[in-house]
């Protein structure tokens, strides 16, 4: 039972791979479930297309949702595909975002912050900013999630703490933070999913970072395995060492979706 609820496609302009690929990787992979989860367009800017490089037009949305919906009747029997989005974390634009999602028929939606103060999260001009207070950027990002998870829109938190991708740490601790966000995610009972993409960002490492993990996991919150693939040779990246993490703080199960529901599937390999 290995499964991947994160997971992009051509349609967002910086992705290899049709959304046909992906599914097509799925099953060479012996896979049970595939989720595909291409970026959101920028419901909150005007044009329908200003990012070009970044996610798909607004305008193109409804065709993304329509191809997944034929790929996952073709599929039928040979591998389960969940229609999903990555969709962004916006202030002030949550019940927008949540009306425009409930149009479609969505297996579940990722929240992610991926814009705080003007930056992109993985933006190397944040850190390039004279007089750039680090401490107080990483409370702003952390605010955002906070928010992301009780907002009521999102199924699941996309790597909850990308703001260390680029490898520039707070210089304080931040644990009491992580504590209270912590508690947040378990008080509105959303899952978190393990991205392993933070592997390949200077930062090499898992979102959310193990020692979070373990906060989480304490706290009762449920997890789901996500690539952030871009390619289709990304598909299941690191899968092994996540659920071995899992199980070692005492996690069971895997969050799946359908239907915006969860069903909690057990996570594979040996009872301990
Ligand atoms: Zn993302
Ligand atoms: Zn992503």
């Amino acid at each position: 039972m290995r499964i991947d609820y994160h997971t992009h496609h051509n349609r967002c302009g910086h992705a290899q791979g049709t959304l046909r690929d992906m599914i097509e990787a799925a099953i060479a992979a012996g896979m049970s479930q595939i989720g595909l989860s291409d970026h959101s367009p920028l419901f909150f800017k005007e044009e329908d297309h200003p990012t070009p490089g970044m996610t798909m037009a607004k305008s193109e949305f409804p065709n993304y949702v329509a191809e997944m919906i034929a790929l996952r009747e073709e599929y039928k029997g040979r591998i389960d595909v969940r229609l999903g989005v990555e969709s962004d974390y916006i202030r002030g634009w949550p019940d927008a975002y949540k009306e425009i999602y409930a149009a479609y028929p969505f297996d579940y939606v990722i929240g992610s912050v991926h814009y705080t103060d003007g930056f992109h999260v993985y933006s190397r001009n944040r850190w390039k900013q004279e007089n750039i207070d680090v401490d107080e950027t990483y409370v702003q990002y952390i605010r955002h999630v906070q928010e992301a998870a009780v907002c009521g829109v999102f199924d699941i938190l996309g790597h909850i703490d990308a703001m260390k991708g680029l490898d520039v740490p707070p210089t304080v601790s931040l644990t009491d933070l992580w504590d209270e966000t912590a508690d947040r995610i378990a008080g509105a009972d959303v899952t978190v999913e393990i991205n392993t993409s933070g592997l390949f960002k200077p930062c090499k490492a898992w979102f959310p970072s193990i020692d979070l993990i373990e906060r989480l996991a304490g706290r009762g919150v449920t997890f789901t395995f996500g690539s952030d693939a871009h390619s289709p040779g990304q598909l299941l990246h690191d899968w092994d060492a996540v659920v071995e993490t899992l199980r070692s703080v005492g996690v069971r199960e895997l969050a799946t979706f359908r239907e915006r529901r969860r069903i909690m599937i057990p996570l594979p390999g040996k009872m301990i």
